[in-house]
């Protein structure tokens, strides 16, 4: 049996498109802002490999997201800021090809935010390894909501929201910390560390026997790697929620570069177009 690679379709958002977007000031891009929505998709992955059955990250879930107004402040077509099917979330996914979550050997978390990490308490209790850098848990233990009592207020309080004890801290979840790139099954399955969105934020390689390799990128759309910014020289535009700009701009270009020299390409978490080209569960990439 050799490796495959599953999308796993977590359902639709829309976010404000200056959410995303880090856009220059009106002088320089001669343009007013655009206000309005603008959808993208959530998507996991699961890679069947010979030796270790992996999940990269686990999605959002209705029951917390339906408590805001928007994601954040907008709302989609019809009136919603997600939209998402029964099945459209990791374990059901999963379910369509017979795995469950006591199947599952290692849980790759990109970040800790809310919409990566939805359905992280169904693995409490499970054999399964939850990755994580140690940088990644040091942020959203100090910044998670709600606050600990007795905390000093984190200064880097914007993401705050975001981070929601309820998932990452669930009682259960057995956690192997790393720090820095780790070769989780050989150059198969290789994580990334990508510093910049977030302090520990990482994503995964995979090399396919067949398809070759694949970049997995799951908090990003293409326009975020490839276009140029309007007041700008080099491709690469930031989450406006990102908490290191800087940062997140050499990741990018290490993506690029990597990706340029392997050949390979970039399935992206949130690109509403490139996942209608997708082969999505229960077809598989080999
Ligand atoms: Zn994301």
């Amino acid at each position: 049996m050799s490796m495959k690679l599953y999308i796993l379709d977590g359902g639709q958002m829309w976010v404000e498109r200056g959410f995303l977007w880090h856009f220059g000031d009106g002088a320089a891009t001669g343009e007013e802002y655009h206000e309005g929505p603008f959808g993208i998709r959530n998507i996991q992955f699961f890679i069947d490999h010979p030796k270790a059955k992996v999940v990269f990250d686990l999605g959002f879930t209705s029951e917390w997201f339906d408590r805001l107004p928007g994601f954040p402040h907008r709302r989609g077509p019809h009136g919603h800021h997600l939209m998402k099917t029964p099945d459209q979330n990791p374990v059901s996914q999963l379910a369509k090809i017979g795995v469950k979550p006591d199947d599952i050997d290692y849980v790759v978390i990109s970040h800790l935010m809310s919409e990566h990490t939805g359905y992280l308490p169904e693995f409490a209790g499970t054999k399964a390894k939850i990755v994580v850098q140690e940088a990644e848990m040091e942020y959203a233990s100090r910044i998670g909501t709600p606050p600990r009592p007795g905390d000093e207020p984190a200064v880097e309080q914007f993401h705050t929201w975001m981070y929601v004890r309820d998932y990452f801290e669930k009682k259960g979840l057995d956690y192997l910390f790393i720090d820095g790139d780790y070769e989780l099954l050989g150059r198969d399955v290789e994580i990334l560390s990508l510093p910049g969105h977030t302090p520990g934020f990482q994503n995964v390689m995979v090399r396919l026997p067949k398809t070759g390799p694949v970049f997995l990128s799951a908090c990003e759309h293409r326009g975020m790697y490839y276009d140029v910014p309007v007041n700008g020289y080099a491709p690469g535009i930031p989450h406006a929620f990102t908490w290191s700009a800087a940062g997140e701009l050499w990741s990018f270009k290490r993506v690029r570069d990597l990706v340029e020299k392997e050949e390979g390409q970039i399935f992206f978490g949130h690109d509403q177009e490139q996942f209608e080209t997708l082969k999505a569960c229960p077809e598989y990439y080999e």
